[in-house]
């Protein structure tokens, strides 16, 4: 199987061609122009992670909700359903930068961090 993937590891965006054998091998990377892009369509094909960058309600603050991410990459297929747990949280004001929001979410070892704080009004 032949996998044609945009390396989003630095603005340049090469295409990468990936061969995949049956049983899951990786047996080719072609198209990158340095060892990142070989790391990273490596990644792609056999554990896909992203960042999350969303918001958190907020309860009591000067502003209804808080800017967060994620304080590391997340299963791809996990991006969904962390959603859904951070769509419900709810934190109480004073927020600051940095605050654990949602801690281990969904088990995965990664936290759900403010990126801006929020005073109590
Ligand atoms: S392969 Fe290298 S140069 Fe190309 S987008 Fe990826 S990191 Fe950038």
């Amino acid at each position: 199987m032949q996998k044609n993937i945009i390396c989003v590891a630095c603005p340049m965006g090469c295409g990468i061609t990936v061969e995949i054998a049956d049983n899951g091998d990786i047996l080719s990377v072609t198209g990158n122009t340095c060892k990142r892009g070989d790391t990273y369509a490596r990644a792609e094909c056999t554990n896909p992670v992203r960042s999350l960058a969303t918001t958190v309600k907020v309860d009591g603050g000067i502003h209804n909700v808080v800017p967060c991410k994620s304080a590391g990459s997340l299963p791809k297929d996990k991006i969904m359903e962390c959603m859904k747990v951070i769509n419900t949280a709810e934190v109480k004001a004073p927020v600051a930068l940095g605050d654990i929001l949602v801690e281990n979410i969904l088990g995965t070892g990664i936290n759900i961090v403010a990126t801006n704080h929020c005073p109590a009004k």
